[in-house]
């Protein structure tokens, strides 16, 4: 080793030097630093910090926020993976999804008019540093059942980010889910009978719609096992998160593929 080596050489070099890390997973910290949170998972399921992406990646050239990481030196992979950091001189520009059932049309056509002012060069998505849906409203008793929201803005925000769909793909595909679900459920024409039952259900499944045709639509469209906070080759570089809630116990709920960004020495 040189004898003025960083503290990234040194610790590359304890890595390569052990076998036991390969077996060492954290969605939290990084293992390659051990100082920050993660935000970037790798193909082989070892993640990064944005410092380490920086570190241990090569940037692109004509592109100074993109960095491209040859492997992990925990686990020897080689499988190469890309990452769109946000560039330091761009402002925070932040995409907010409301939920509302079928109402989020909305918020779709509102995004096919900016898509169309962005251009074909920019997908709609690619504008944004960070994207949110809402998953689930609030509404909590009998009283209220139908004060909830549907889950569509975190409908949205997944098939955009995670998914890394065209826009158009995400309207339609979302057009067919508030079919298959919020269609469903048209309890201002229902009977008496008919809205008692779902409350009932609201209160028991705690949930205002037929959670396995929500099961069945998300699976079809995200696969079983995918989860938020791992690697897909095809997402885009914004950050994504989902809030939930429960109707039984309304306490709030984000779901992300990102860490908060403080790191272990301040907690
Ligand atoms: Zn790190
Ligand atoms: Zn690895």
């Amino acid at each position: 080793m040189l004898p003025y080596a960083s503290a990234a050489d040194i610790r590359s070099k304890s890595i390569q030097e052990s076998v036991h890390w390969a077996v060492v997973k954290s969605n939290r910290f990084c293992l390659f630093c051990l100082m920050n949170s993660t935000q970037h998972p790798l193909p082989c399921g070892h993640s990064l910090c944005e410092e380490c992406v920086q570190i241990r990646g090569v940037s692109i050239f004509g592109n100074e926020s993109a960095y491209v990481v040859p492997g992990c030196d925990l686990c020897k992979s080689q499988v190469t993976a890309h990452f769109s950091l946000k560039p330091v001189t761009a402002g925070y520009r932040l995409l907010s999804l409301d939920g509302g059932g079928t109402r989020a049309v909305i918020a779709l056509e509102e995004l096919r008019l900016l898509q169309e002012s962005l251009g074909p060069l920019c997908r709609v998505q690619d504008f944004f540093n960070m994207v949110m849906g809402t998953s689930s409203g609030k509404g909590s008793s009998l009283h209220r059942p139908f004060q909830t929201n549907a889950p569509s803005g975190g409908i949205i925000a997944l098939t955009l980010v995670k998914c890394g769909w065209e826009l158009e793909r995400c309207i339609s595909t979302f057009i067919d889910i508030a079919k298959k679900t919020f269609g469903a459920e048209k309890h201002r024409s229902a009977t008496v009978t008919r809205r008692l039952w779902r409350s009932l259900r609201c209160w028991l499944t705690d949930g205002k719609y037929d959670a396995s045709a929500f099961e069945t639509a998300l699976q079809s469209i995200f696969g079983p096992r995918n989860r938020l906070f791992q690697w897909a080759s095809n997402s885009v570089a914004a950050k994504v998160a989902v809030t939930a809630t429960s109707i039984s116990k309304p306490s709030a709920f984000i779901f992300s593929n990102y860490n908060a960004s403080k790191s272990r020495s301040k907690e």
